[in-house]
């Protein structure tokens, strides 16, 4: 893929870059290194004065930073502005917390015959982090504001689509006054990605992006024995139960299936409603989606802009046409727009079956689809029957079926009576084929840090070790 600029809503190309040679990797992952050894010698207070630096420029540069973001993957003006201010609550939410996150934490030294005994956080050393273009700022803020905090270096991969932005990231942080190197942005192409990983003063990758680059860089890690964080793909379910308020339902609904212009891991896909309250759902649904303005991502009017690439917008047409050969109804939208740009309108699909490529794949733009369900057990089997556990979000007025839903859905996140969201309090990730491991919270931010048990004792050996003291 060529790293390039090239604006969805035209298709025009307006800057391209020449993918690091193997020596300017080579000096990068260097720089990278040695600023490890001077960021894991600073103090966790001096990294959150950073960090809060970074927090006012992402504020500061905020409406030019959104126009750069909706320029380059084509998210509406409006989403990259409250992108770009969650990135900023993100750092300041580390640099309050990462003190606390990251404290000694006593164990009973008595009950493993010490004097004293305790669990210290330390970090790993640098980090890559090969990232997507659909949330092109907090997927990387997410994993670099813990990750700083904690005293790691990191080397950014962004998507080729989003070179601006990357650069954006490595400045930023050089301008807040992190060390030279502390965060790279490495221009490479995926091709790269084995090279930099294998490297031995690298010590662990996060991903954010398909199962197959996540299978890919999994399986290089696995040989090398280094750590990974795999954030991949979402069908997440949205169920709709009689007791549910079938008028917000139907509004958040709409929100969770089309924000980013659809491409987000963790919308709506798949929306399981029980027949009792199907067609009055249904009703509502397909009333707000053909309401949707699709157009400029810079006009504030517009809801829906274009899918990121020509690739991702035929490929969800594809998606939709196979449904339609096969026998399912195109309630609204489903027609790919002449003219320029990759605008794809929303569309909602029924009479959906095992057959189509929607019931088992991540469709990745503003199409949902819909399952009709008579009982909560069938409604739980038609959410879980996939391949992802990312999300899930389930309506329910029913105090009893919220906490059954709660345990029976299988997903890193269950959100009830609302859409599937991330914040920095709460850890976020999937699992099944959604990946593993965590971002956010002290959970995200320990994924990349020694966990070291510390035992001070008397000098003795401890009581009951023997010659298998493992
Ligand atoms: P993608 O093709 O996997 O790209 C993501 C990143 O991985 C890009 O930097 C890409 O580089 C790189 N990459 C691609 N193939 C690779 C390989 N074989 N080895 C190493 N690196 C590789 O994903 P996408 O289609 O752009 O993004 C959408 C996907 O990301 C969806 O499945 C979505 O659900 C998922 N996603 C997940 C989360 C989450 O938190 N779980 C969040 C957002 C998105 P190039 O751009 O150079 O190809």
């Amino acid at each position: 893929m060529a790293i390039a600029t090239t604006n969805p809503a035209t298709g025009r190309t307006l800057k391209s870059y020449d993918p690091m040679s193997d020596e300017q990797i080579d000096a990068a992952i260097e720089r990278t290194h040695l600023a490890f050894q001077q960021l894991r010698g600073t103090t966790i207070a001096q990294r959150g004065r950073w960090l809060t630096a970074a927090a006012d420029l992402l504020d500061a540069d905020r409406d030019a930073t959104a126009r750069l973001i909706t320029t380059e993957m084509g998210k509406t003006y409006a989403a990259a502005r409250a992108e770009v201010t969650k990135c900023a609550n993100a750092c300041r939410f580390y640099a309050a917390h990462a003190e606390r996150m990251l404290a000694d934490e006593p164990a009973d030294a008595e009950a493993v015959a010490a004097k004293r005994a305790f669990v210290r956080y330390q970090p790993l050393g640098p980090v890559l982090a090969v990232m997507p273009w659909n949330f092109p700022l907090w997927q990387v803020t997410r994993f670099a504001a813990p990750a700083l905090m904690a005293g790691n270096t990191g080397l950014l991969k962004h998507a080729s689509n989003v070179p601006q932005t990357a650069l954006y990231l490595e400045d930023l942080f050089r301008r807040a006054g992190f060390p030279e190197g502390a965060f790279t942005t490495l221009l490479v192409g995926s091709d790269a990605v084995g090279r930099v990983l294998t490297d031995p003063r690298v010590r662990a990758a996060t991903l954010t992006g398909s199962e197959q680059a996540g299978r890919s860089i999994a399986q290089i890690a696995g040989r090398e024995l280094k750590k990974t964080v795999l954030e991949l793909g979402g069908s997440d379910p949205f169920v709709v139960m009689p007791s549910a308020d079938l008028d917000r339902a139907a509004e958040v609904a709409t929100t969770a299936r089309c924000q980013n212009n659809g491409q987000s891991c963790i919308a709506a896909k798949r929306f399981i409603v029980h027949t009792d309250v199907f067609d009055a759902f249904v009703e509502r649904f397909v009333a707000h989606m053909s309401a949707l303005r699709v157009g400029d991502p810079m006009d504030e009017k517009t809801d829906v802009g274009p899918l990121a690439s020509e690739r991702g917008r035929d490929e969800v047409h594809a998606q939709v046409r196979d449904a339609v050969e096969h026998g399912a109804t195109v309630l609204c939208g489903g027609q790919q727009s002449d003219g320029d740009g990759w605008f794809y309108p929303p569309t909602v699909v029924t009479d959906l079956t095992p057959q189509m490529r929607m019931w088992s794949e991540e469709v990745f733009g503003p199409v949902a689809g819909l399952y009709r369900v008579s009982s909560y057990d069938e409604a739980v089997e038609v959410a879980n029957g996939t391949a992802f556990g990312l999300g899930a979000n389930a309506w329910t007025g029913d105090p009893a079926e919220q906490e059954r839903f709660a345990t029976d859905l299988e997903a890193g996140n269950v959100f009830i009576n609302g859409m599937t969201t991330s914040y920095p309090e709460l850890p976020f990730g999937g699992v099944k084929n959604s990946g593993y491991g965590r971002e956010l919270s002290a959970v995200g931010m320990r994924e990349f840090c020694n966990t070291k048990t510390v035992w001070v004792g008397q000098g003795a050996a401890p009581a009951g070790t023997g010659a298998h003291a493992e």
